[in-house]
């Protein structure tokens, strides 16, 4: 199935395979992790492992929300001409159309996030407005870096479809946005009826639950990210949310359980 679909509060939820799923080398994502902090981790949880410690299990899934008249999908994915992009095919299984979404929110300004806004060049969900916070907004348009800016969201500008909001929104009935900054400036997650977080790229694996000083060699600001993470993990732990991560394996969708460095990802779907 390339969906999981449940309820939180009025809104059903859908979290959708973007990518299929891979494995990442452990020595590339976390560069300043030494092999013996990551074999404990492995030897702990080898259950977020693919062979060995070296290794890690990687995927992508969006969510969208529909309820309260609105159909709301956060994050666009990989350009849908790549050949893994996945998720207007999950959505069609699913029986949504591109045409059902009426507002697509942008977390961050990734390629992964971002890169299916449009589609042949034309806005990929063609009756949605498009939102993204004012941070990320702001910093991604003089982004020298990640300077995709004009391609992926400068279009919708001039097409009148995009609004930069409040970095701290509330985007939908029930639905408001949380800063969560460090992997990008403005990097924006999402909590939904007060139960459900979605945490963008605040982190990435499992892993990072007991060792949240595990950055990614991506993150722009890693001690910045390192403070989001503990945040929100504390966050999600004291408040029992359920959390979605998209890069994390079975659907990304968890509780986070257990204190301090025993606290640990708990996967709803096994
Ligand atoms: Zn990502």
């Amino acid at each position: 199935m390339p969906f999981h679909r449940f309820t939180v509060g009025d809104y059903e939820v859908f979290l959708f395979q973007a990518q299929p799923h891979r494995t990442i080398e452990v020595a590339d994502l976390f560069p300043d992790v030494d092999q013996e902090e990551a074999k404990s981790a492995y030897e702990n949880e080898p259950q977020w492992f693919a062979e060995s410690e070296q290794q890690l299990h990687f995927t992508q899934t969006i969510p969208l929300l529909r309820g309260k008249g609105r159909t709301i999908l956060i994050d666009t994915g990989i350009p849908h001409e790549t050949e893994n992009a996945m998720l207007f095919s999950g959505m069609a299984e699913a029986g949504i159309t591109p045409d059902d979404v009426d507002l697509v929110f942008l977390t961050h300004r990734d390629m992964d996030h971002v890169g299916g806004n449009f589609r042949d060049g034309e806005p990929a969900l063609p009756l949605a407005r498009y939102a993204i916070g004012r941070t990320e907004a702001e910093t991604y348009r003089v982004d020298e870096v990640r300077n995709h800016f004009p391609t992926f969201v400068g279009p919708l500008e001039e097409l009148g479809i995009l609004d930069i909001v409040e970095d701290d929104a509330e985007i939908a009935p029930g639905v408001k946005l949380l800063l969560s900054p460090g992997h990008r400036a403005g990097t924006t997650s999402v909590l939904v009826d007060n139960q459900l977080l979605l945490v963008a790229d605040t982190w990435h694996t499992p892993v990072q639950i007991p060792n949240p000083h595990w950055a990614i060699k991506f993150d722009t600001d890693p001690a910045l990210a390192v403070e989001s993470r503990r945040e929100l993990i504390e966050r999600a732990a004291t408040d029992q949310l359920l959390v979605a991560v998209p890069h994390t394996p079975n659907f990304g969708l968890g509780s986070v359980v257990g204190d301090g460095t025993a606290r640990r990802w708990k996967p709803t779907i096994v």
